[in-house]
């Protein structure tokens, strides 16, 4: 039996933990946050100390894989986010009347999710990992230590130091800290190289607002999950107990559009738009929460042939997190965990043979997501800093793949089988060159699209809203 060390105890480092304890590895969480798992999903909503996730309280949304993902891999816990109140819910609820072609499909439950509220996500993970594994909470991490290099003279992880000076050594040690990871600086410090590492900011502001139905029922949906006006975006989250979240998220570089962190403007905006307005028809069970300056950050620990070090791999937002627009980071972090015990279970006994191959795997299967979710949100952003700027948003962009997702995002409004393949694109379920590649599917995105003007959802245009927010 190998003992390892997984740093950090959200939802992915939790994850990780399970799959690797399932496999008979004696495992350990780290936690830096040292408040308990509290007694019931809403007391985590209401009370629940997660200094270490800034953006606990914020609106989250799983994305279909991680149903089945669970069934394979950690089949209790998806009964335990059930228990907990998680909804299922499928994507196809939110076809537009525009296709009236309603005739179910094989294959059709792929859509369908099972989410909730952040907290009692993680409610429904910790109390199912609380019982498998020990979850050390309140141990803060605050360095590496390091033993006989296992290959070539490269830093090899024996283990970790706390804040406390505890030390505690391991066969592998696993960074799940997310996206505030120190990793690099940490690496440096004992002589490794650092991580190749691409940031930026993602230009978004998000303004949310949570709800509860008085009947314990969610309203209908009139729109898609995310709807793209000219200058913002609505997103509306399905959540657990009868509650929903509305987000608008903007360009940061739209300064009238800051307003909006006022309620009763932002309350303005929903209500006008006649899709969207039914939303607030609900108790508001929060203000209107704001959250800026999120970045995209990837890293990569194997350069030129070799990884930086060996014995600590890095799994979730730890290794790459994406903001918020598109609600990816958890189904990411957790095809990532799928991945990581994967390699693990095969190459634990080669400490450079395990991070060779987890930088493979990451590569292939996670990357992609990553680099997918980089390449839609800075065409939205450009489109959105466009048309503040006064300039006309580019028509057609450059790029042939573009042009043909932008074509989609047309088409699918009209047609029940593209409807399918822009909600895979939008759920993880299919990359674009996937999708791309059927038979058949680019001709007919095009011509459906040519055959349809885009029209924007209804709402207020951009200089009415400037008017409403002055
Ligand atoms: C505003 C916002 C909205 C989002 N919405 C969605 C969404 O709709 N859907 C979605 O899938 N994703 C969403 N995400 C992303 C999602 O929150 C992350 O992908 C997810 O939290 C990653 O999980 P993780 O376990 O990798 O990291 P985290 O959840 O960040 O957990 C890291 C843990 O490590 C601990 N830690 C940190 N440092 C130390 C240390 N030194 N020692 C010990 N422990 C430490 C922290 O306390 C924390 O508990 C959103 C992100 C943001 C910012």
């Amino acid at each position: 039996m190998s003992t390892i060390l997984i740093l950090g105890g959200g939802v992915v480092g939790l994850s990780t933990a399970m799959m690797l304890a399932r496999q008979g590895h004696s495992v350990t969480v780290l936690e830096r946050d040292s408040q308990p798992l509290p007694g019931s999903p809403e007391e985590a909503w209401h009370a629940w100390g997660r200094r270490g996730v800034a953006q606990f309280r914020q609106p989250h949304y799983l994305h279909p894989p991680v149903s089945p993902l669970l069934e394979s891999h950690l089949p209790d816990v998806k009964e335990a986010l059930l228990r907990a109140g998680c909804i299922t819910f499928d994507g196809l609820a939110t076809m537009p009347p525009s296709i009236t072609d309603r005739m179910p499909r094989e294959g059709d439950e792929r859509f369908i999710t099972i989410t909730g509220r952040r907290p009692t996500i993680e409610y429904a993970v910790a109390s199912v990992a609380e019982k498998l594994i020990s979850v050390r909470r309140g141990a803060s991490v605050a360095g590496l230590l390091t033993g006989r290099s296992a290959a070539n003279g490269i830093p090899h992880i024996t283990g970790v130091r706390t804040l406390d000076g505890e030390d505690l050594s391991a066969d592998l040690v696993i960074d799940a800290m997310g996206r505030a990871s120190k990793l690099p600086n940490w690496l440096e410090a004992i002589g490794a190289r650092r991580p190749i590492e691409e940031a930026e900011d993602s230009g978004f502001i998000y303004y949310t607002r949570f709800f509860r139905s008085g009947t314990g029922v969610m309203p209908a949906y009139r729109s898609l999950v995310q709807t793209y006006f000219h200058s913002f975006s609505l997103l509306i989250l399905p959540g657990d107990a009868g509650t929903w979240s509305v987000t608008v998220v903007i360009s940061s570089g739209d300064p009238v559009l800051k307003n909006l962190r006022n309620p009763k403007y932002w309350g303005a905006l929903i209500a006008a738009c006649p899709l969207h307005a039914h939303w607030l028809d609900g108790e508001p069970i929060t203000d209107v929460v704001s959250m800026a300056g999120t970045i995209d950050r990837y890293r990569r620990f194997v350069q030129d042939g070799a990884p930086v070090a060996t014995g600590i791999i890095s799994v979730g937002d730890s290794w790459a997190c994406t903001n918020p627009s598109l609600g990816r980071g958890i189904t990411m972090g957790l095809m990532h965990a799928a991945g990581t015990v994967e390699v693990v279970q095969q190459q634990l006994a080669n400490p450079l043979a395990l991070a060779l191959s987890h930088d493979c795997m990451t590569e292939a299967r996670v990357a992609p997501w990553y680099r997918d979710t980089i390449e839609i949100d800075r065409r939205r952003l450009a489109g959105i800093n466009a048309i503040i700027e006064g300039r006309p948003e580019p028509d057609q962009p450059a790029d042939p793949r573009a042009q043909t997702g932008k074509a989609l995002s047309v088409a699918m409004m009209y047609d029940a089988d593209l409807f399918r393949a822009g909600v895979e694109l939008r759920s993880l379920l299919a990359l674009p060159h996937e999708v791309m590649a059927r038979p058949g599917m680019v001709d007919r995105i095009l011509e459906v699209a040519g055959s349809h003007e885009a029209v924007l959802p209804p709402g207020p245009s951009r200089q009415e809203l400037l008017g409403m927010l002055a």
